[in-house]
């Protein structure tokens, strides 16, 4: 898949620093191409959404870390299982991210991986989503209506960090979410093991859990838990 190819080539150069601050993107010149070269690279382009199975450890490292407050992380990840229930069961996985795309990591799901074309009315289905931040209010809006439609289709979605969730519409978003019967869950340290084994290219490299992991998710579990019972 060339597109995944070039922007993955691109991002490497702009990996996050130590610091955990992200990179300027494609910085022409710094790698010895001529400016002009980039030019050259339609795929590049700033709307798009990166299908795949496996991403890099560094996405994971920075996009996925559940600090407070979300700064420089300005786009989603959305790692899925896709089940379809039966007498034999079938699980597709996979991830999304959208870079710098207008359209989110959440809206593309239904448009690219799974939408009314995959939604067969005789058979059951239950997502799951592990996404790096948690859906905006849009987003939540979309989600609900796909969810009132498909009746059979069950979504459960974990969540490293809270999105803005100071925002009395984003508050909204997540209640009308439960209130669908989506189950709204902050991703737990099992919860990451569970993404890097699975989504991330992580070279026979075990997890290593940051040092407030455990804390940062109780503190976004007690917020989500604020927010959903609020009337
Ligand atoms: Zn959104």
């Amino acid at each position: 898949m060339a597109e995944k190819k070039e922007v993955a080539n691109a991002t490497e150069n702009s990996k996050p620093g130590e610091d955990g601050k992200p990179g300027q993107d494609g910085k022409p010149g710094e790698d010895g191409e001529e400016p002009g070269e980039k030019i050259e690279l339609p795929e590049l382009g700033p709307f798009e959404i990166i299908t795949g199975r496996r991403f890099m450890i560094h996405y994971f490292k920075f996009q996925f870390k559940n600090v407070e407050y979300s700064s420089g992380r300005n786009k989603t990840f959305l790692c899925y299982v896709v089940e379809t229930l039966g007498e034999d069961t079938v699980k597709t996985e996979g991830f999304l991210e959208d870079e710098h795309s207008t359209t989110h990591a959440e809206d593309a799901f239904f448009n690219q991986i799974f939408g009314p074309q995959q939604c067969s009315g005789d058979l059951k289905y239950q997502l799951t989503w592990y996404v790096s931040s948690s859906p905006c209010a849009a987003c939540a809006t979309r989600i609900v209506e796909f969810l009132r439609r498909y009746p059979n289709v069950s979504l459960t979605i974990l969540a490293a960090r809270l999105f803005m969730w100071e925002e009395p519409e984003v508050q909204d978003g997540l209640r009308m979410l439960k209130a669908a019967g989506c189950r709204l869950r902050i991703m737990k340290p099992v919860d990451f093991i569970f993404c890097w084994d699975t989504y991330v290219e992580n070279e026979g490299e075990a997890f290593q859990p940051w040092e407030d992991i455990q804390e940062n998710s109780s503190y976004h579990e007690e917020k989500l838990h604020e927010i959903l019972e609020k009337a």
